[in-house]
């Protein structure tokens, strides 16, 4: 369940599933987690994972709150790893911006995608607690990347140029990926 599934995989088009609230705090839910956290520690340059990337059609994702304080120097939290289940975008800016974009997923394409410059998601924490969260910068760019993977969308599919590197060029040049 390390691997990270790449884009021929039909997991990545499905639909995810909500997870009930009083089974977020279930060992199956608590091992899935955890089990995303390894994948995603194990690339390197992933700031953010979904579910469905280690083949699990559940509505959850993680972002590493070390990588993404590293890579957007305007990010003002402690760097403790974010955990959002059943996550919904409920307000989303008109404004949008062209960003440049890559998916553990989709290796090794990298590409220009629109996205809004700020973001509110309302989800449950990994302690079952309703939180919300606004985000801009690559917050929200990670907020909309990983949206997408819970509802079966892959950047590509919204990509207005994509384009191939190297895993070195990806790596060196390009930073964290999604
Ligand atoms: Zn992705």
């Amino acid at each position: 369940m390390k691997e990270i599934i790449q884009r021929d995989n039909p997991i990545l088009r499905e639909k995810a599933v909500s997870i009930a609230v009083g089974e977020i705090t279930s060992e199956k839910i608590k091992k899935i987690i955890a089990a995303m956290k390894d994948a995603m520690a194990l690339q390197k340059d992933g700031v953010a994972i979904a579910a469905p990337q280690i083949g699990v059609s559940l509505r959850i994702f993680v972002v590493s709150g070390s990588l993404l304080k590293q890579a957007d120097k305007k990010y003002r939290g402690d760097g403790t790893d974010l955990v959002f289940i059943n996550p919904e975008i409920i307000k989303i800016s008109k404004e949008k911006k062209e960003v440049e974009e890559g998916c553990l997923s989709v290796r090794w394409l990298y590409g220009k995608v629109k996205r809004s410059l700020r973001v509110t998601l309302k989800a449950y924490n990994e302690k079952g607690e309703k939180i919300e969260r606004g985000a801009s910068g690559l917050l929200a760019q990670i907020f909309q990347h990983e949206t997408d993977h819970l509802n079966g969308i892959l950047f590509i599919d919204k990509a207005k140029e994509v384009w191939e590197m190297t895993e070195e060029e990806i790596r060196e040049v390009r930073g964290v990926q999604l």
